[in-house]
């Protein structure tokens, strides 16, 4: 049922491929979105266990309000009456042994940690307002991709940065924990503020994000990349599913379609890759395409940590239990170390509750918690996988191990929680790979300092990237703007 002929080619339905695909089939052309998995959305999904509905780890999105990338991008769409979205505040608390603090979005929520750090009050205010200017700053610098701007256009975003952003320049080269080292005095302080992300991510990201505004959406993550699926079919666009790309085909350096599984050709006049970077460029386009340089910059840089994740049916009725956010990050320890240390017995625990913004989540009396913590893909010599890289028993024992020790850290917060588990389902960083594709089970590149964008434009002519390897990162809202601007680079280039 595939023609052998599109305008346009995307391998990958993640909501960078459905956001680039579901804008070019509206502008009438000719689109196919190949899916190697059963469903769309990559890692925004969810799926079903015994009547519970869980997420695959997500908390909450940024830029569903009105005005923001993805409220634009659906209205853009005709899609804006098909989906709605829950505002959580507090998004995220965050526990320790002596204090439980609404973290996210940290703009809202600046008085509840002057009462506990009043020593602090004037750096918390400081801090606070150095967050706001960045996004009035990044804001002012507009919302184009720098590869879509001309040499005027890069120039004009040049002096901008200069002349005009000098919170952005003062924080640009710095980490998230430098960021806080200097800002406050408070050692414990420094720690809980810390702990939200690993400490050597780059700060302006981060210190933006703590203050956008988070959104649920209803349904779950599914139904939001189920809303974005239908915007590329509704525009006539192809989506098919199980249905892996293995090559990107090219011709004198030009992309000129895909070859699928089964040997089939598809030729297309650009190809845009939402896969894993690694898998774009040393398995579908080969080695032999590209330079020393840029093969050097796909192997050098680190990965964002993976996950671990248990999810969980239980019989509570966890509102009732006094709990009152979606989402809590639970600090066992006061040490930066222990808390990314991807040791089960001491670094900290996400817990989710998704059940608790859409009660539909749970049967009925009961509700869903999902236990997440940053765990190396290399954990124990690759989660204890045999050599040939399939998962045996000792995989299974050490994931079950693993779980139950997190269970137990989180019983710490919600008290015999162990006891009422109706049923359980373990992903490991393997997983997730496994799943998505992604090496390692990552979620992109790690925005270290200072580091700079990674143009979605490719070696390759007519070969663009769109998702989180790709500019600007990491996130739903991030990685459908990369989407938009992968659409915007093909039509240029039409142009
Ligand atoms: C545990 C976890 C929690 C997260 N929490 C949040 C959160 O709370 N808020 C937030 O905004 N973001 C969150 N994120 C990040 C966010 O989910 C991702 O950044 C985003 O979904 C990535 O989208 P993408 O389109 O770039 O790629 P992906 O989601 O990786 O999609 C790529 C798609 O390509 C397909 N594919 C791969 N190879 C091939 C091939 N050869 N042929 C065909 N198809 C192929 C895959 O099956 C997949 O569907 C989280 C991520 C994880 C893992």
């Amino acid at each position: 049922e595939l023609s052998e002929r599109y305008d346009i080619a995307i391998i990958g339905a993640g909501m960078g491929g459905l956001a680039c695909g579901a804008m070019l089939a509206k502008k009438g052309l000719g689109v196919l979105v190949a899916e190697q998995h059963f469903k769309p959305g990559g890692y925004c999904t969810s799926f079903k266990r015994k009547g519970f509905h869980f997420d695959v780890g997500l908390g909450w999105i940024n830029g569903a309000e009105r005005g923001g990338i993805i409220s634009n991008t659906l209205q853009e769409l005709d899609l804006k009456n098909e989906i709605e979205f829950i505002e959580l505040d507090p998004a995220l608390g965050v526990v320790g042994s002596d204090y439980n603090l609404p973290m996210i979005p940290f703009g809202s929520h600046v008085d509840e940690w002057k009462k506990m750090f009043p020593g602090e009050e004037k750096n918390l205010d400081a801090f606070a307002r150095e967050c706001k200017a960045l996004v009035s700053e990044i804001t002012a610098l507009g919302e184009t991709a720098p590869d879509l701007l001309g040499f005027g256009g890069k120039m004009w975003l040049m002096k901008k940065f200069l002349f005009n952003s000098p919170t952005l320049k003062k924080y640009g080269k710095k980490t998230f924990k430098e960021a806080i080292d200097e800002s406050f005095k408070d050692p414990k302080l420094k720690v809980i503020l810390g702990s939200f992300f690993p400490p050597d991510v780059g700060a302006p990201g981060l210190m933006v994000f703590g203050l956008s505004i988070c959104q649920y959406p209803k349904g779950g993550f599914q139904a939001l990349a189920d809303v974005f699926a239908k915007g590329v079919t509704k525009h006539r666009g192809k989506l098919v599913f199980k249905t892996m790309v293995t090559k990107i085909l090219i011709e004198k350096g030009k992309a000129v379609g895909v070859e699928l599984e089964d040997g089939t050709k598809i030729h297309s006049r650009y190809v845009v890759s939402n896969v894993d970077a690694k898998q774009t460029f040393f398995k579908l386009v080969g080695k032999q395409h590209l330079n020393r340089k840029y093969i050097k910059g796909l192997e050098e840089p680190l990965f964002m940590p993976p996950d671990f994740l248990v999810s969980l049916g239980v019989d509570m009725d966890l509102k009732a239990m006094g709990f009152d956010s979606v989402a809590i990050l639970y600090n066992r320890s006061d040490s930066l170390d222990d808390i990314f240390s991807g040791d089960p017995d001491k670094c900290s625990l996400a817990i989710g509750m998704s059940s608790f913004c859409d009660p539909s989540h749970a049967p009925e009396g009961m509700a869903t918690v999902q236990i997440s913590a940053l765990f190396p893909y290399n954990h124990k010599d690759y989660w204890k996988r045999e050599k040939d890289g399939t998962r045996g028993e000792e995989y299974k024992k050490l994931k079950e191990t693993v779980a139950n020790k997190l269970i137990s850290a989180a019983e710490e917060v919600i008290p015999e929680l162990s006891k009422h588990i109706v049923c359980k389902d373990i992903a490991t960083p393997l997983t997730f790979e496994r799943y998505t594709l992604n090496s390692e089970g990552a979620m992109g590149w790690l925005p270290l300092p200072g580091s700079k964008p990674r143009s979605q434009k490719t070696p390759i002519k007519n070969l663009y990237q769109a998702g989180h390897w790709t500019f600007p990162g990491s996130g739903i809202d991030s990685v459908i703007s990369s989407g938009r601007n992968a659409a915007q680079l093909v039509l240029k280039d039409m142009r």
